[in-house]
């Protein structure tokens, strides 16, 4: 089909009709029929799914009639449902239930769906009359979502590269190549490295102040490595490690921090010099395509649009954050002063984690009784969707999900059928770590599909016939999980490319993040934080000395944050001409110019460790985080400017924003509801950076 790559060419067979995912399901909302789908069907649907694709395109693209916005853009919108149906299916399942099978069929499909992508988009016919739409597109007469998904496309292609010549795209593949093996070497050495820089400790009291666990698992993990007799501590990504804030041994707080932040910097394994090759190769990339620096291809594709806007944001959270840092910095001296130690970044954590314990005693362990797994759900989190939407959730027992486990509900808006969701809650072998959301079928009106959403959660399930009891850090992370399944389940959009939490990264986690604010809101939580004995009330106080304790250390979690985020930018403005030899200088460089250069708290990652953006696909866009933050802490205190916890503000926030998925420009959804650009304030405020409003 294409000129531009060579094109897959997986299996010709076509689809048997018996492959219950030949057509959309016959089962409410099209939830797939899980107990007739077997791994190879997903299998034969994805190959068969890319083939109909492309068959598709090619009818498209035969088309003898001048291009249009219904025969090029909309054909391509509709084109790829049974891809579609097969992904939505074999990608979810290999995040909650793996198999030695499925990661067979993952290694074989994954570079065929990858270059089935890259023919799609870089085929010079196709983008030859999308373009011819995107010129004709505001004498075409189309409404506001149209205009919006020919200018989606248009832009998607050309950051692929459809609008380079020949020689272009030859440019534009060798550096692609070159840059997917550089990030798989800086992945590989980041792996080695870690098991390299492991710490080894052969007397078991200089361990002093782990719990007898984690002894176990440091003795556990040193025999697995040959050193029988003897503790490893094994590294975790960001440079802090958990083991920092107990250790009473000094020296070995030491050994373990420096350990961290020097890893995969020196030897067979130094990222140093891939991560610089990475970011010259990516400005020359940009610089193809078009853009002044990779930091402004990237931003280009996000709400931000521009890398001056994340500079303006960014600019000016340091000053605070760093004033903040270096009070409590103070704090931590004076305390550790007393044990005769001047403080030293391996002994931050350990000193506020001593403060955090005097002067802010939350016993977290001793408030999971009144979080129990499904008065969380029922009475929290569907408790305050039913007063801020108006939706109800009804159990579904009939329907099955992918696993036993998995509960399906059926949801209501004033008792009108919306979709589906499915809750997924505990750990099990198979399934990832972490806490996402995701769709088995996306609401568009095109297409005339409801949404059916659901979510993943890693809870440690309890002994048989035990009540399932939540720590309030997966109370937060329900209630954040529900806020994207919300954003699927309020879609109310056209065109699928829109639809839910289709919008940019530094936008997604801004419902979410909001969402969040109900889990300690007090008439919620009065409905849900019962004791499982006793049924008597979490008390005020507890719940004050929660939000009090949250705020102790948030000058440090800012300023690491910040530290990363900003080196990301450096390495990301560079221009093509610029070869950086040293890395580790051109770092300690590109903090001290960003005015976070602080010895005591070392950035959140370092260069040769910053898997997100040399080996994770957040190149340049690491700064999404607090982005979406800051339109979090401003909804946050429109809600509370509004009377909270009411429908009519429930109503408002659906309405001009979820429900609009990507159809819409995000910063004007957000002006919408707020009925102004967004302003740091409020975030500044809630991470104690400023004073109360
Ligand atoms: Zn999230």
């Amino acid at each position: 089909m294409s000129t531009a790559a060579p094109a897959p060419s997986p299996d010709p067979t076509p689809l048997s009709a018996s492959n219950p995912l030949a057509a959309p399901s016959a089962l409410p909302y099209e939830l797939p029929p899980f107990a007739d789908i077997s791994l190879e069907h997903c299998r034969e649907a994805l190959l068969a799914g890319m083939a109909e694709q492309r068959a598709e395109v090619a009818a498209l693209l035969a088309d003898p009639a001048d291009p249009t916005f219904d025969n090029t853009v909309v054909a391509l919108e509709r084109s790829g449902q049974l891809l579609g149906r097969a992904e939505a299916v074999f990608w979810n399942l290999a995040s909650s239930m793996a198999s030695d099978r499925l990661r067979e069929i993952e290694r074989e499909v994954a570079p065929l769906s990858a270059a089935h992508s890259d023919a799609l988009r870089l085929d010079p016919a196709l983008f030859a009359r999308i373009d011819a739409v995107h010129t004709g597109r505001h004498e075409a007469g189309l409404d506001a979502e149209s205009l919006r998904l020919v200018e989606r496309y248009h832009l998607d292609f050309v950051l692929a590269g459809a609008g380079l010549d020949d020689a272009g795209r030859e440019q534009l593949r060798d550096l692609n190549q070159r840059l997917s093996e550089l990030s798989t070497t800086f992945g590989q050495n980041l792996v080695v490295a870690t098991e390299a820089a492991a710490v080894l400790v052969t007397d078991e009291t200089e361990l002093d102040g782990l719990s007898p666990a984690e002894v176990q698992a440091a003795a556990g993990a040193a025999a697995e490595r040959g050193h029988e007799g003897g503790y490893l501590l094994t590294l975790v990504l960001p440079s802090g490690q958990p083991a920092l804030a107990k250790l009473r041994n000094r020296e070995l707080r030491r050994r373990l921090h420096e350990a961290s932040l020097s890893r995969a910097s020196a030897g067979e394994h130094d990222n140093g010099p891939i991560a610089a090759e990475m970011a010259h190769l990516r400005a020359v990339r940009a610089r193809l395509l078009g853009f002044t620096t990779h930091a402004d291809l990237i931003a280009a594709d996000q709400t931000a649009e521009t890398s001056a806007a994340v500079d303006e944001l960014l600019g000016a959270l340091v000053p605070p954050a760093m004033a903040n840092a270096r009070a409590e910095a103070a704090v931590l001296a004076e305390v550790a002063a007393a044990d005769g130690v001047e403080l030293a970044a391996w002994d931050w954590a350990f000193y506020s984690e001593r403060v955090r314990a005097e002067r802010y005693a939350v016993d977290s362990a001793a408030l999971r009784p009144w979080f129990e797994l499904d008065r969380v759900l029922v009475d929290g989190v569907f408790r305050a969707a039913e007063l801020l939407y108006g939706l109800t959730f009804t159990p579904r027992p009939d329907l099955q999900g992918y696993h036993p486990d998995v509960r399906v509900w059926e949801v209501f808006a004033d008792e009108q059928p919306v979709g589906l969701y499915l809750g997924d809650f505990f750990a099990r072998e198979g399934k990832r770590g972490g806490a996402w959301m995701s769709s088995f079928v996306h609401q568009s009106g095109l297409l005339g599909t409801r949404p059916v959403v659901f979510n993943c959660l890693n809870v440690t399930r309890a002994a048989a016939g035990q009540p399932t009891l939540l720590t309030l850090d997966e109370v937060t992370t329900l209630f954040h999980e529900f806020g994207h399944a919300l954003h699927g389940l309020s879609s109310a959009v056209t065109y699928p490319r829109f639809s839910g939490t289709s919008v940019p990264r530094d936008f997604v986690e801004f419902p979410s993040q909001v969402n969040e604010m109900w889990a300690l809101w007090p008439e919620v939580l009065a409905h849900y934080a019962k004791h499982v004995e006793t049924g008597e009330p979490l008390a005020q106080e507890t719940v004050a000395a929660i939000e009090a304790a949250a705020l102790w250390g948030e000058g440090f979690a800012t300023v690491e944050y910040l530290g990363a985020t900003l080196l990301d930018q450096a390495w990301h403005r560079i221009g093509p001409d610029t070869r950086v030899t040293d890395p580790q200088a051109f770092e300690a460089q590109a903090l001290a110019d960003a005015g976070v250069a602080f010895d005591l708290v070392p950035p959140r990652y370092r260069t040769t460790y910053f898997q997100h953006v040399f080996a994770g696909g957040y190149s340049a866009g690491y700064y999404s985080y607090i982005w979406s933050e800051v339109l979090d802490a401003d909804t946050v205190e429109w809600f509370k400017e509004n009377g909270g916890l009411r429908r009519a503000n429930g109503d408002v926030f659906r309405d001009r924003l979820l429900s609009r998925g990507g159809s819409v420009d995000p910063l004007g959804a957000f002006a919408a509801v707020r009925g102004r650009a967004a302003d740091t304030g409020p975030l500044l405020r809630r991470r104690g950076l400023a004073p109360a409003a």
